[in-house]
């Protein structure tokens, strides 16, 4: 089968219980898992989630079983659009019928790809976000917990959108000192300094 992926299907007992696969959940009939389950008539829901058993997550990563089991399953017909599949990519000029009801049900891809971990940028226009801890759309948590809120700024089909501080909430001790170019705040660990004709937001210097 070569690095051809197989979709296999997640299927799990509606009593409960591990979450296991199978190359195809059928509409009716037993449903027998990668690891050997025989699952009967009605006891069974195709679910959209991850498998969990352990046996079924490691023999998916055997081919050969993955073959043996399409055709214990009697859907030998889905490893021959695969074997055609790659005989097409060989031999670009060979044709092949898409398999009517092939895609009769959601497919469940495995192995699921995970969504790449989100990324705060270092600066959020006037906000300097290390330290802080998103609480929001534009609202930003120091560690002593004083509230930050930003909103946004620009022209609306702009790309680039700026976040200027718009408003900081703290109960406990508040430092409003004057500065030359306007007012200089200290709340908590937080610091709002004027800066050009704005301000810059960020937890204070150690
Ligand atoms: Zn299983």
């Amino acid at each position: 089968m070569g690095t051809h992926k197989v979709k296999l299907e997640s299927v799990r007992r509606k009593s409960g219980g591990r979450i296991h696969l199978t190359p195809r959940v059928p509409r009716s009939g037993p449903v027998t898992t990668l690891c050997g389950q025989t699952l009967g008539d009605g006891s069974y829901a195709a679910v959209d989630a991850e498998p969990d058993c352990a046996n079924c997550i490691r023999r998916s990563k055997d081919q050969a079983r993955i073959s043996g089991a399409f055709f214990a399953q009697e859907e030998g017909s889905e490893l021959l659009r695969l074997s055609l599949e790659q005989a097409r990519e060989r031999r670009p000029n060979l044709r092949v019928l898409p398999q009517p009801g092939a895609s009769r049900e959601k497919p469940v891809v495995w192995p699921a790809s995970k969504p790449p971990p989100e990324t705060v940028p270092d600066q959020l226009g006037e906000l300097v976000t290390r330290g802080f801890k998103p609480s929001g759309e534009g609202v930003w948590r120091s560690p002593q917990g004083v509230i930050v809120r930003m909103r946004k700024h620009g022209r609306p089909r702009s790309e680039k959108v700026d976040w200027r501080f718009d408003e900081l909430v703290f109960e406990g001790p508040v430092l409003a000192t004057r500065t030359a170019s306007g007012v200089k705040i200290k709340a908590g660990d937080v610091e709002v300094t004027p800066s050009g004709d704005g301000f810059e937001v960020q937890l204070k210097k150690k």
